[in-house]
C-alpha cells in the first residue's frame, strides 16, 4: 500500500510508534524513526526500518535529522509526529520542569517537525501528516495538566495546519489513542489500570496495532478527502 514512499515516525523505538513503524514497513515504505535515549534493538535492521537519535524537542537537531532524510530520498511523504512523553502529578505538586519538559517533547515537538518537513511537502504538492494526540487532550484528566495541555494544543495545531496546508494537498490530521499498553501505561498501578479498563465500554486495553491501522487509513489514498479530523481510537471511552 506504501511501497516506496518515505515515512518519518518520531519515537518508533518503543509502543505505538513501533507498531506504526512497523506496519509501514510491512507495506512497503522506507521508514525512519526516531528516538531519545532507547538502544535499538537488530529488529529494524532486519525489516529495514532506519533509526536515528533526535529530541523531537531540539529545534536545531530536528532540522539537520529532516534535512538528511530530504538529501537521502529526495522528499517526505508522511510525517507521525508520534514522541510523547509523561510526567504525571497534581497541580499543587508539578514543577516547571516536569510543564516545561511535557510540552517541549509533546507540543514543540509536532511544531518543529510538521515545520520541518512542510516546506518539502508544499514543494512536492503532496504529503500526509498525522499527529497522535491523545482522549485527555479532549477530556482532561486530574494529575495529567501538563500532558492534557500539550495533548490539547497538539489538537488545535492539527486543525490550523490543517487550514493552512489543505490547498497544497496535505493532508493533516490527528489520532486520539485511549489507554493503549505500552511503556507509557505499564508504570500506572493496577489500581489505576482497572480504573480506567472499567471506562472502557468494549472492556480490553488497546494495543499498538490498534493506533498503527488507524494511521494506516489517514496515511492512505482512502482518507484522500478527510483533513483537520481527530480520530478516537480508544474502544469508545470518548463518545
Ligand atoms: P512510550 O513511552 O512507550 O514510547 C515513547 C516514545 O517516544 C519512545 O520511542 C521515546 O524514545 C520517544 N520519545 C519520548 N520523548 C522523546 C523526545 N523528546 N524526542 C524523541 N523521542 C522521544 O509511549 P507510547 O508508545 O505509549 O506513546 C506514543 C504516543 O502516543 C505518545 O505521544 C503518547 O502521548 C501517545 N498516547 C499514548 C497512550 C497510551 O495509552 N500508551 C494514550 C494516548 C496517547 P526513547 O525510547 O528513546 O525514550
Amino acid at each position: 500500500m506504501f511501497k516506496g514512499k518515505v515515512v518519518i515516525v518520531t519515537g518508533g523505538s518503543r509502543g505505538i510508534g513501533k507498531s506504526i513503524a512497523e506496519s509501514f514497513a510491512s507495506n512497503g515504505a522506507k521508514v525512519t524513526v526516531t528516538y531519545k535515549n532507547s538502544i535499538i534493538s537488530d529488529s529494524f535492521d532486519a525489516i529495514g526500518i532506519k533509526y536515528a537519535q533526535c529530541d523531537a524537542a531540539d529545534t536545531a537537531a530536528v532540522q539537520v535529522f529532516t534535512d538528511s532524510v530530504i538529501k537521502e530520498h529526495g522528499r517526505v511523504d508522511i510525517l507521525v509526529n508520534n514522541a510523547g512523553m509523561t510526567k504525571d502529578g497534581l497541580l499543587m505538586r508539578m514543577s516547571e520542569a516536569d510543564w516545561d519538559n511535557v510540552m517541549n517533547t509533546n507540543t514543540k515537538g509536532v511544531f518543529n517537525f510538521t515545520k520541518a518537513v512542510s516546506r518539502q511537502m508544499i514543494s512536492q504538492k503532496e504529503g500526509k501528516i498525522v499527529n497522535i494526540s491523545s482522549v485527555v487532550g479532549i477530556t482532561g484528566n486530574a494529575g495529567q495538566a501538563n500532558y492534557a495541555a500539550s495533548k490539547a494544543a497538539v489538537i488545535g495545531f492539527t486543525k490550523s495546519i490543517a487550514k493552512e496546508l489543505a490547498s497544497r494537498n496535505i493532508n493533516v490530521n490527528c489520532i486520539a489513542p485511549g489507554y493503549i499498553d505500552t511503556d507509557m501505561t505499564n508504570k500506572l498501578n493496577d489500581t489505576v489500570k482497572q480504573g480506567i479498563l472499567n471506562t472502557i465500554p468494549m472492556k480490553r486495553i488497546g494495543e499498538g496495532k490498534d493506533i498503527a491501522e488507524a494511521v494506516m487509513f489517514l496515511c492512505s489514498d482512502n482518507a484522500a478527502y478527510i483533513t483537520g479530523q481527530i480520530l478516537c481510537v480508544d474502544g469508545g471511552m470518548v463518545m
